[in-house]
């Protein structure tokens, strides 16, 4: 599944959500205020694989995890 960043209006803060193609576009809540005013900056996924699927995608973790620590989302 792909992995896009929103941009919050709100508070300004940017976070990444695993959504489906078609959801991309949909309203998102912001993370971190809850504020529904966010924008859908870029897509990482397509960015990094070229349309490719990632290898070891998993269901937890974001785009820079492949295991271990990960300084982005804690897993
Ligand atoms: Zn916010």
């Amino acid at each position: 599944m792909p992995l896009y960043e929103y941009t919050c209006q709100d508070c300004g803060s940017r976070f990444d959500a695993f959504r489906s193609i078609k959801d991309a576009d949909e309203p998102i809540h912001c993370k971190r205020c809850f504020s529904p005013n966010t924008r859908r900056a870029l897509s990482l996924f397509f960015a990094a694989s070229e349309g490719k699927p990632v290898a070891g995608s998993s269901s937890s973790g974001c785009a820079s995890c492949s295991g271990g620590s990960c300084a982005c989302c804690g897993n």
